[in-house]
Formats: C-alpha cells, structure tokens, sequence
C-alpha cells in the first residue's frame, strides 16, 4: 500500500483548504467558464499557473510550512488533483499554467525550450493548450493527420489541419500541437505553438460536462512554427513524437485517474452531508460506496508512485487506475442521485454536476476501452501482475 509522506499529507491538508473556497463558485463557472478570470488570486491558481515547473526553471515555488512544491511528482499531483475535484474538477481544469503542456515539455523539450516555455509563463500567468485529438481520430491517435512541412526547401514549417476538444484553446497564449511531417509512426511531431499569430483559430463548444475547462475546436491554417520550436530535435526519431506522446500520458493518467476518484469521493461526502437520517439498505449502500472509493484510491496512488519511480509497469498500471476510478465515478455518482428521489438532478444542481463531469472524464486521456487495451497489452507482455 502506498502511504504519504509528511510533505504529502501537508499538501493534501493545505489542498482541502483550497477546494473549500471553490464551493460557493462551481456553479456560476459552470454556467461561464471565463469567470475564472475573475478568481486567479485564489491560492488554488497561484499553485497551478505555477506547476508542474522542474526545479531549473522555477526561482519562487510554492511554499507550505516551509516545504517548496513543483508538481512534478506523480503521488503530488494525484494527492492534489483528488482533493480539488472532490469540490469541482472544472474550475482544475480551468486554471492557467503549464498543465499537461508542462509534463510534455519537461520530457521532450530541450534546455533551450525549456527555458523559452516555462520562462513565458513564469513572467506572467497564461493558459496552455495540448491538441492531440482530432475529428474523427480521437481514439486511434497514431492516425492523425494535421501537417507540419514547409512548402519549399528552407521554407518555414507550416502547420495545417484540425483538432477537436481540446481544454482551454480559446484562451491560451501557447500550446503543444501534435503534427505529422511525413507518414509512419516516426513521422509526428510535437510542437510548441503561439496562438496570437495568424492561422490559429480556436472556437469553444457548449460542453455538458467539465464545461471549465472550455473544450474547443482549433483550425490551424498555415500556422508558421519556427524550427526551433518543434521538440525533441535532441532526441532520436524513436523517442520523440508518438513515443514521447505515450510517455507523457502514461505519467500525466493517474493524475486524471484522481481527477475521477475525487468526483466519486465528493459525490458520496455530498450524501452523507445532505442525508442525515438513512434507512438500513441505503446506510449499507453508501459504506458500500466508501470502500469501494479506498480501493480505487490505492490502486491510483500505486500508479501516482509509479510515476515518481519511472517503473516500467507505468502505462499499464496507470491505465489501470484511470478505467477503474472513471467507472467509479460514473457509478458512484448516478448512485448517489438516487439518495434525492426523481426530482435530484434539478434540486441538487452540485451533485448533478458531479455525475455530469464524471461522464466528461471518461472520455479524457483515453476511453475506458482504450485502457482495457493497454492494461492487456501490459499482462501480456509481463510489465504488471494480476495483483
Ligand atoms: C473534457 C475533455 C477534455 C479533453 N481534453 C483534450 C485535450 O486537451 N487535448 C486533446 O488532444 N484531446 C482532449 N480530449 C479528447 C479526448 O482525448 C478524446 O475524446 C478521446 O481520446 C476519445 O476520442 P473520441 O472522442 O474521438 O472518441 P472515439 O475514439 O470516436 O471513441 C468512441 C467510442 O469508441 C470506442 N473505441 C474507439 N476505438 C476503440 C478500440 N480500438 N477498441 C474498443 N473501443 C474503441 C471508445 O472507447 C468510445 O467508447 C478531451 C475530451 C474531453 C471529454
């Protein structure tokens, strides 16, 4: 069993604290995602426009009871990621910061890029982006199609096609676009791109789930992207690109993992909060509920962990924790509006929106089926046991 640490269990503490002073405005981002704006000196944000930053790049961590934190652990981010969506995973995903561009830039980038990317948003505080996905191509990522090649010989590299549902576009200074220089798998690339020159469009879509973190779609039309901004140029063409893609969402997973269990586990804590009297069956049902969240909440530390060890079980194992804590949360929360009779959805809007984000989650870093397939992928090739 993975136990914390002091310094984590100061974060979670400091982290519940945090997710406290969102409850009274879940709903009012919910309705507007932009509001956000208007609370980015809640300490929550001060923490994530400010992590995951390495060490290197980051002169004024964040600091609780003296301790400094960068982000850049995988227990950390899990531990932080169950707490703040235990209140509402959309204003989490509403923050600025490096975010999941963060973890793709410290694997794949060089010094230069490095310092380039998190200098940027170190002098002020800016949203990023990460456009994987697109229409058509959520699934089967490899396939995708969005170009990056120059038109002559010298030229400058030229980005071309669409992306779909991708977390805050519309409001990000830079991103990472993954493109295709030529066809194979060794073909794609991963680029840094600014949004505030001419090609970059992106459009916000009305959402029913998560609806903070303001998915778009983005058409890219000859966007330039100089040559120096394309990452892992250091790297050899095995490391780079697709591979680096998998290993950036292998170490990013377990933290959506937490993002599901802290839905499911805010979900329960919202019954046992508004239902102080129980018959005997549902008293049962919600002890069901909280043994079943512990069990998903070990399984997604081990894969926090396993982050921070480099294990080589990583994919499979992270995988693992994300199916079961999103099915956890789709279930526990439909569960849990059967505790207000026919009228829950409408008369506790909180609790609906925990079901309703938990369905978004489910579709985040890969589908349910998806990572049935890598954890076979990882038996079968012995990375990870049935244990
Ligand atoms: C809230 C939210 C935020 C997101 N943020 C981002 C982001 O920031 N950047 C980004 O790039 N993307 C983002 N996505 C997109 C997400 O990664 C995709 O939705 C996901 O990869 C699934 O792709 P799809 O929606 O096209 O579904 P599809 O791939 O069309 O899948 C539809 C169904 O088919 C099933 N299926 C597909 N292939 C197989 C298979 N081989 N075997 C069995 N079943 C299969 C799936 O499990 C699913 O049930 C976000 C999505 C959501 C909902």
């Amino acid at each position: 069993m993975t136990l914390l640490d002091e310094r984590l269990r100061t974060l979670q503490h400091t982290a519940r604290e945090w997710a406290e002073q969102l409850r009274p405005l879940a709903l009012a981002l919910e309705e507007d995602p932009d509001r956000v704006r208007d609370h980015l000196d809640l300490p929550l944000f001060s923490y994530l426009s400010r992590t995951p930053v390495p060490r290197a790049y980051q002169p004024d961590p964040i600091t609780v009871d003296g301790q400094a934190y960068y982000g850049t652990g995988g227990l950390e981010r899990v531990v932080f990621c169950e707490e703040i969506a235990a209140v509402d995973a959309g204003m989490l995903l509403a923050a600025p910061g490096p975010s999941l561009s963060g973890v793709l830039v410290s694997l794949l980038g060089d010094e230069e890029q490095q310092s380039w990317f998190y200098g940027r948003l170190m002098e002020r505080t800016s949203w990023t982006f990460l456009a994987l996905t697109e229409p058509e191509r959520g699934s089967d990522a490899a396939s995708l199609t969005t170009s990056l090649t120059s038109r002559e010989k010298d030229g400058p590299l030229l980005l071309n096609g669409a992306k779909r549902f991708i977390g805050n576009a519309a409001r990000s200074d830079v991103g990472v676009v993954f493109a295709r220089t030529r066809p194979g798998p060794l073909g794609v690339v991963a680029a840094l791109v600014e949004t505030g020159g001419p090609g970059f469009e992106a459009v916000p879509f009305e959402t029913v789930g998560l609806r903070g973190n303001q998915i778009c779609e983005v058409r890219l039309t000859d966007v330039e992207v100089p040559a120096e901004r394309v990452l892992g140029r250091h790297l050899s063409p095995t490391r780079r690109g697709l591979m680096g893609a998998v290993q950036g969402f292998n170490r990013l997973r377990p933290g959506v993992a937490a993002l599901a269990l802290g839905i499911a586990r805010g979900a329960y804590e919202y019954v046992v909060a508004h239902r102080r009297t129980l018959r005997a069956d549902e008293a049962a049902g919600l002890e069901r509920m909280a043994l079943r969240i512990e069990g998903v909440r070990r399984l997604v530390y081990r894969a926090g962990a396993a982050v921070d060890r480099d294990d080589p079980g990583l994919g499979a194992l992270a995988s693992a924790a994300k199916a079961r804590a999103a099915q956890l949360a789709e279930e526990v929360t439909l569960e849990a509006l059967e505790y207000f009779g026919p009228g829950a959805r409408l008369e506790h809007p909180l609790l609906d929106k925990f079901a309703r984000d938990a369905r978004g989650v489910e579709f985040m870093e890969g589908t349910r089926n998806i990572q049935r397939l890598n954890v076979f992928q990882g038996l079968s090739q012995g990375k990870i046991d049935r244990g």
